[in-house]
């Protein structure tokens, strides 16, 4: 099954699970609209590449198209639709004024110099300036871009203006119109949602026992806020394999060691184990899994213990597994990607208030103003969850399910109060 077929299920799934018409599926399985662009590149070696890129812009029921950009060799503009329609449930559940949107320009920018990524950059943001805008379509970073292309874009978008336009686009550095907690935004949203999780279903945060599942961006910050909220990490992990010490690990060491030698199994302390997915097993309250997808599958669900998981990275349990956890009489939930990652977009949003006044907050008060969204969005999911559950007794209703049917009902109700339905 494509990307594409699969977020069409989810889709139809959702929509019959919220009993809405087919004709909230007929709309939203299409995008608004799709421009396809070709950038000429003059690489190093004087040869002209001409690249292929996208811009879909999913649906704006809600407010402006918002989605990342990304850079990758396989990208398609199927799966371009499916992430811009992925964006528009995201961006609905969030909470935030914002539809959805994804950009794909097809390339392989590790073999890429940095001025042949600077002018394909920048021939993107030409290229698709005409459709978007602060007001219109607020593109962000995806896999393979980051805040030095947000710069290179929001200069040529602003150039072609005439005038500086911070808003065009999100998690831009912190010197030039962004928010330094852009940075572990996703990794402290995650902890957010555990925070919040634990505290209606486990009776706390404090004192618990954590593993984190990866530990790059997303999981070290995931690691760093829990122990700073006063959970135990006991494990976090990389390729390199898993470090694990029952008594709590030094999460600023090991991002420290992490750092500089590129491999957290170099920590000093605790017992190290050669698997990489240790992690998922040890004995905890709470599993962050922060690294990839399909991590917890049907072969390996039955080993995890944790009574909850709360996905850090973009669909690391297969809905194979999700069965088996839920089969499980002390699990309690999965809290899904959709609602637990989400605190990237949502920084993309404040950063975008703040640029729209340039007005700014400083670190503390950005970072309030995020888990306030989140907490909330975590309230409304749980109580949607617990409701559905209620009323469908007769089959598994999951928190995803449940994140989903939240999400589709947001938009349903702006397209219906706007006539378009
Ligand atoms: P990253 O590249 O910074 O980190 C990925 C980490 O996973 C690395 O430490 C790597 O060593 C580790 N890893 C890879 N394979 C592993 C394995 N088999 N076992 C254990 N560890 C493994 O990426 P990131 O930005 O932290 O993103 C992580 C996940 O979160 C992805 O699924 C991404 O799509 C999702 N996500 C990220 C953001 C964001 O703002 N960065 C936002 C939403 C979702």
């Amino acid at each position: 099954m494509s990307y594409l077929e699969w977020m069409l299920r989810v889709l139809k799934n959702s929509v019959e699970l919220a009993g809405l018409p087919q004709e909230v599926y007929d709309y939203l399985s299409k995008p608004d609209r799709v421009l396809m662009v070709k950038i000429p590149v003059r690489m190093d070696d004087g040869r002209l590449v001409i690249f292929e890129g996208y811009r879909v812009q999913h649906n704006n029921a809600l407010g402006p198209y918002k989605g990342g950009i990304r850079y990758h060799p396989e990208v398609t503009l199927d799966t371009d639709i499916a992430l811009a329609l992925g964006m528009t449930l995201k961006n609905s559940l969030a909470g935030i004024p914002y539809g959805g949107g994804k950009g794909a320009v097809k390339c392989d920018p590790k073999k890429m110099s940095m001025r042949e990524l600077e002018q394909l950059s920048r021939g993107y943001a030409r290229a698709i300036a005409p459709i978007i805008g602060p007001e219109i379509d607020i593109p962000a970073p995806d896999v393979n871009t980051n805040p030095q292309i947000m710069a290179w874009m929001v200069d040529e978008y602003s150039k072609l203006k005439g005038y500086n336009v911070p808003g065009v686009f999100t998690a831009k550095p912190p010197e030039l119109w962004g928010n330094p907690v852009r940075i572990y935004s996703t990794g402290f949203g995650t902890v957010v949602a555990a925070k919040a999780a634990a505290e209606r279903w486990l009776g706390g945060f404090e004192g618990k026992v954590v593993s984190v599942h990866g530990f790059g961006n997303v999981a070290q910050y995931a690691a760093y806020w829990a122990s700073k909220y006063g959970a135990k990490v006991v494990a976090v992990s990389d390729t390199s394999g898993t470090v694990y010490d029952p008594n709590g690990l030094d999460v600023e060491l090991a991002m420290k060691v992490k750092n500089e030698t590129g491999k957290v199994i170099n920590y000093p302390r605790g017992e190290k184990i050669s698997d990489p997915d240790a992690s998922l097993y040890v004995d905890a309250d709470i599993l962050m899994p922060s690294a990839i997808e399909n991590v917890i599958t049907e072969a390996n669900a039955n080993k995890v213990k944790a009574k909850l998981i709360v996905e850090g990275a973009n669909g690391p349990t297969t809905p194979e597994a999700e069965k088996i956890l839920y089969s499980r009489k002390d699990f309690i939930a999965a809290v899904p990607d959709i609602l637990a990652n989400a605190g990237g977009v949502i920084m993309s949003y404040l950063e975008w208030v703040e640029n729209l006044q340039w007005y700014f907050w400083d670190e503390e008060e950005t970072r309030n103003r995020l888990a306030s969204i989140m907490e909330k969005n975590f309230m409304r999911a749980a109580e949607r969850w617990e409701r559905l559950r209620d009323e469908r007794k007769d089959r598994l209703v999951t928190m995803r399910d449940a994140a989903f049917v939240l999400a589709v009902e947001r938009v349903y109700k702006a397209m219906k109060l706007r006539g378009w339905l």
